[in-house]
């Protein structure tokens, strides 16, 4: 999907990083630590090779480390993997889908009843 010009794109792209950011608290969501707009990174937090959508409630702040060592993960699979991120992602991911909260709470109470 690709209809809007270039420039237009470009500035819908850093305003909703801006907005994600300030969304986020400025932290990534999934190691806590403080992200400035220069480092920090956009991650669907439902993949979009598996099917998310790049819409706000699917969009979170997160830093490089993070963000590459979640991949293509599912959500679920990488919560339970690393239930500190699935903390920090319910502390800070503060306007994600609540079906994404849910997700992550249940995989993350899973992955400590382990
Ligand atoms: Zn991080």
């Amino acid at each position: 999907m690709r209809r809007a010009r270039p420039q237009a794109h470009a500035a819908h792209k850093r305003a909703l990083k801006r907005a994600t950011l300030r969304d986020c608290a400025h932290r990534c969501v999934y190691c806590g630590v403080c992200l400035h707009s220069e480092i920090a990174t956009l991650d669907h937090v439902f993949p979009i090779a598996k099917g998310g959508m790049h819409t706000p409630g699917n969009v979170v702040a997160a830093c490089g480390p993070c963000n590459r060592r979640k991949g293509d993960m599912l959500p679920h699979e990488f919560f339970h993997r690393y239930p500190g991120a699935g903390l920090n992602f319910l502390a800070y991911a503060r306007v994600v889908h609540r079906s994404l909260k849910r997700g992550a709470r249940r995989a993350v109470s899973l992955a400590m009843a382990a």
